[in-house]
């Protein structure tokens, strides 16, 4: 029995693993990794895989980096941890210093969880308490984009529209407000990003329009939705959103996790349209995807509506048991350095090009309706029938077979549905984006040739794999 086959066995014996059916294992092998360097993954039968989706969007210099190891292991001879509530410590101190300093002007204040989905939790629950706190309890609803993704947890999870996550759900979710999504793949024809976007927006000014009094926050992923599908759209609708949740007396909470720290291209989406939200959540790179962490920054404004004597009971009572630990801050310090000591913006954007021009040849492929980008995520949208952009089944899980595909290759390549996009970590050379690009187009060609007969009774497991 190899390495791999020994490691799995064990593992399927007592695991149950996230976002995954289960029973898809009986022919899918799990991949047992021993180690990691670089953007590199390698088994335990020594066979190698190149990290093109950052290990669920977290890396962003690399496993075993070893800036951020040194510092962990520095943390870990003085403090692993201690309660956030009555006491602090200097990672933490410092951490929250370089997260106001870099985040827009005017959030100024830092409050920690311990993973993505929580920290959009700590928003909600936050723009709700203030508005109560000010006298304006009726303001309690949230609205939303169709096709965005927050999180697993139930309130996340509320303000969430991907159908294959929330919908066995419903009937524990909170009652929101959709508006039309302005993703720009679904723009008529001839009409740019910017006008789509723009004209999108008359949905959402419409539902403030009617539901403001009853609206404590819009919360929106800028720039790209992730987990629907890596789907883009213009800047131009944050700024008009923020400008209409200043007019309408609306929290703008922006959810930057997957996309802060520079996966648009500049450090945070917020930058491109040049507005401060009154929540920005970060998480998923903020510790160079090494801890789970969450940090929810905010105003003096929504901060001073909480501080009083402690009987008016205005208080935040939320708490994280691993708020603000002290490994992660660390890790999360270290990642800010890179940034800053190897001007990683920067030296980001001829990546993003290589990106673009390794996969540029896929314009012309039959199946294959849309190709996007946004700084150093890149999507390929794969479909049945070009003109007009007809979606595979779900179904047939053709993005399964580019990903089997790249597994073969030495790849992890892991479509959502039918979306094949690359979002590396940012220490890939410009031959491996070569290599990721033609493992794609390999994954691509098979995939969409194959007629596919279906016979699978199940999802593909992915929860980031809407069909
Ligand atoms: C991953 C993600 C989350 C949830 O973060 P978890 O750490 O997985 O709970 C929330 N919002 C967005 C945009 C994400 O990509």
């Amino acid at each position: 029995m190899s390495q791999n086959d020994h490691w799995m066995q064990r593992d399927l014996d007592v695991l149950w693993h996230p976002c995954t059916q289960m029973k898809d294992h009986e022919r899918l092998p799990l991949i047992p990794i021993r180690r990691g360097k670089g953007v590199w993954l390698e088994d335990f039968d020594g066979k190698r895989y190149l990290d093109a989706v950052s290990s669920w969007w977290v890396n962003v210099f690399g496993h075993a980096n070893p800036r951020i190891n040194a510092r962990i292991r520095e943390q870990l001879d003085s403090l692993e941890h201690v309660m956030l509530a009555g006491f602090s410590h200097e990672p933490v101190v410092e951490l929250s210093e370089r997260l106001v300093r870099l985040t827009p002007a005017g959030l100024n204040r830092v409050f920690y969880a311990d993973n993505g989905s929580s920290g959009i939790e700590v928003a909600l629950k936050m723009s709700f308490h203030y508005w109560l706190n000010s006298g304006a309890p009726a303001k309690k609803r949230f609205v939303t984009l169709t096709n965005s993704y927050h999180g697993e947890t139930v309130a996340a999870m509320s303000v969430g529209d991907v159908s294959l996550f929330t919908d066995t759900y419903r009937a524990l979710l909170l009652d929101t407000l959709k508006v039309p999504t302005p993703d720009c793949y679904l723009r008529p024809e001839g009409v740019s990003w910017e006008a789509h976007s723009r004209s999108m927006f008359a949905h959402m000014e419409q539902t403030l329009a009617e539901h403001h009094h009853e609206v404590a926050a819009v919360i929106v992923e800028p720039l790209i939705q992730g987990a629907g599908g890596m789907r883009m759209y213009h800047p131009v609708y944050l700024e008009l959103l923020r400008d209409a949740c200043n007019r309408y007396g609306v929290h703008l909470i922006v959810d930057e996790i997957a996309v802060g720290f520079g996966r648009t291209g500049t450090m945070f989406a917020c930058e491109q349209a040049n507005i401060t939200p009154d929540f920005m959540v970060l998480s998923k790179a903020l510790t160079g995807g090494y801890l789970p962490m969450a940090a929810v920054l905010t105003t003096d404004d929504v901060y001073a509506a909480f501080y009083d004597d402690y009987a008016t009971l205005r208080a935040f009572l939320h708490s994280h048991t691993y708020t603000g630990n002290p490994l992660a801050c660390a890790a999360a310090l270290a990642t800010l350095d890179i940034f800053e000591q190897d001007n990683v913006i920067e030296a980001n954007k001829a990546l993003a090009t290589r990106m673009a021009s390794a996969t540029a040849h896929l314009a012309e492929h039959p199946h294959v309706a849309e190709i996007r980008q946004t700084g150093m995520a890149l999507a390929i949208e794969m479909v049945q029938d070009k003109a007009s952009k007809t979606a595979y089944p779900w179904q047939e899980r053709r993005g399964l077979r580019v990903y089997q595909h790249a597994l073969q290759r030495g790849a992890l390549l892991r479509p959502l549905g039918s979306v094949v996009y690359f979002l590396p970590p940012y220490v890939i050379t410009p031959e491996e984006i070569d290599f990721l690009a033609e493992v794609a187009s390999e994954g691509i060609d098979i995939a969409t040739r194959e007629s596919v007969s279906v016979a699978v009774d199940n999802r593909f497991p992915d929860h980031r794999d809407p069909g």
